[in-house]
Parts: C-alpha cells; sequence; structure tokens
C-alpha cells in the first residue's frame, strides 16, 4: 500500500508565531520606550503654558536683581566728617561750640582779649580757616615763678587766611594732629577746654586773643592786640565779619 505523504503546511504554527511575536514587540517596544523628562524649557516650547502657571513658575524661581548683580549695589560715599556747626559760606566761627554754652564780656584786664567761660571738655575750634602757628600740648605754668610765657598752659595759635593770629589757651587737650604748619577750616575741632596755666586757679575758660602774626614765642603779642567782643558777637550769628589789626 502506498502510503501518500501530506505535506504538512506550516501555516497554523506560523501564525501563531507571528501573532506571539508581534504581541512580544509591541510590549518590549513600549518597555523599552525611552522616558522622557520634560525640563523647563521643553516644557515651555512645546506645551503652550497659561498665563496662570507661568505665573506660577516665575514665582517659584525669583531672580531678584540685587541677587544677580552684587555690584549694582551702590557704594557708600565715604564723605569727609564735618562738624555739625559748620555751614557752608560761613568764614568764621565763634572759639567754643556750641556759643550758647559761653559767658564773656567786653571787658579784660590790662591788655585786649577776651575770656570765655565754658564748662570744663567745651570744644574749641578754629575761628577761621589757616595755618596752625604754635602749639603748647604741656602745661608748664608753675605759681611761684608766674612766667607770661607760660600763662597759657595748653594753647593752640593760628594765622587765619585773612592774616589775623588767633590764640586759645587754657585747653585741656590739643587735638590729634593740630601741629605747626598743618592747614585747618573754619570751624574744625582744635582741642577742649580746660583751666590750665595760670587760669588753674580761677573758674574754667578759655582766654581768647586777636593779634598780628609774630615770631615763636612772642606772648606779649600773641596774648591779644584787638578787642575781640564785637567780633565774637558777630561770629555767634554767622556772620562774616574779619577782624581789623591796629
Ligand atoms: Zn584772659
Amino acid at each position: 500500500m502506498r502510503v501518500r505523504r501530506i505535506p504538512v503546511t506550516p501555516t497554523v504554527p506560523l501564525t501563531i508565531s507571528l501573532l506571539i511575536l508581534i504581541i512580544c514587540n509591541l510590549a518590549c517596544s513600549s518597555q523599552a520606550k525611552p522616558v522622557i523628562t520634560p525640563t523647563l524649557s521643553t516644557f515651555l516650547i512645546t506645551t503652550p503654558v497659561p498665563t496662570s502657571t507661568n505665573k506660577t513658575v516665575l514665582t517659584l524661581t525669583p531672580l531678584p536683581t540685587a541677587t544677580l548683580r552684587p555690584t549694582a549695589t551702590p557704594t557708600p560715599v565715604l564723605t569727609p566728617t564735618r562738624e555739625p556747626w559748620v555751614a557752608p559760606g560761613q568764614r568764621y566761627y565763634f572759639p567754643v561750640q556750641p556759643p550758647t554754652v559761653a559767658r564773656y564780656s567786653n571787658e579784660h584786664h590790662d591788655y585786649p582779649a577776651a575770656d570765655i567761660f565754658v564748662p570744663i571738655g567745651s570744644i574749641v575750634v578754629a575761628i577761621a580757616d589757616g595755618i596752625v602757628d604754635e602749639v603748647s600740648r604741656v602745661d608748664r605754668w608753675d605759681p611761684r615763678t608766674n612766667d607770661c610765657a607760660y600763662r597759657g598752659g595748653l594753647w593752640v595759635s593760628i594765622v587765619g587766611s585773612d592774616g589775623v593770629r588767633y590764640y586759645t589757651s587754657h585747653l585741656g587737650s590739643v587735638e590729634t594732629g593740630i601741629e605747626t604748619g598743618v592747614h585747618v577750616h573754619a570751624g574744625q575741632i582744635i582741642g577742649r577746654s580746660s583751666h590750665t596755666g595760670n587760669a588753674t586757679p580761677t573758674p574754667p575758660h578759655v582766654h581768647f586773643g586777636i593779634s598780628h602774626p609774630t615770631f615763636p614765642g612772642d606772648w606779649a603779642i600773641r596774648r591779644g592786640q584787638v578787642w575781640p567782643y564785637k567780633y565774637l558777637q558777630a561770629w555767634t550769628h554767622g556772620e562774616n565779619l574779619k577782624p581789623v589789626l591796629p
């Protein structure tokens, strides 16, 4: 008997295999699909952002200008320290500040000058712009000898740019930097008041003398040549009255 071999068609198994392959491929491809983490930029570019959302994003990432540009912060401008009583255009100042603490008169013993009575430690200033002429930082006065040259105790004399010499004495201290040849401006602090020299036994006061410029050690002239009262009155009120020398 002849056996006829019936060819086995792979149709059914092949179809099943293809189906399995397709399903597997789909499953695998979905797993292998790259996960894209949207960045802010891609999100903003590819997706229209509602105004409210956009506002929220800006709120979450505040970028203040001052943080990004610290150099934009204004640099403080350092201005020279100026005494509070110094006013623009005023060229003459009462020797003690404020003038309201002072008591003085139009009289002085023996020669033209003024004794300005003020509390110890009152501020003594340069009357005008000028150059420091002489300075005494040590009280050499001795009551036993009463030497005229040392009667001022601690003192400063300044030759103003107006050609007038201003002498303030019986000070308790002379300001640092006030030395012969140093330029000072009107109203600048030059020392503090007290009662050194022959004022030791008297109430504290600043002896004030106006004179011609003179040579160092000329105590007879530096102590005063001009009655200062009317000038002290004028300077108290901010009037630029220049002393008239004899
Ligand atoms: Zn005096």
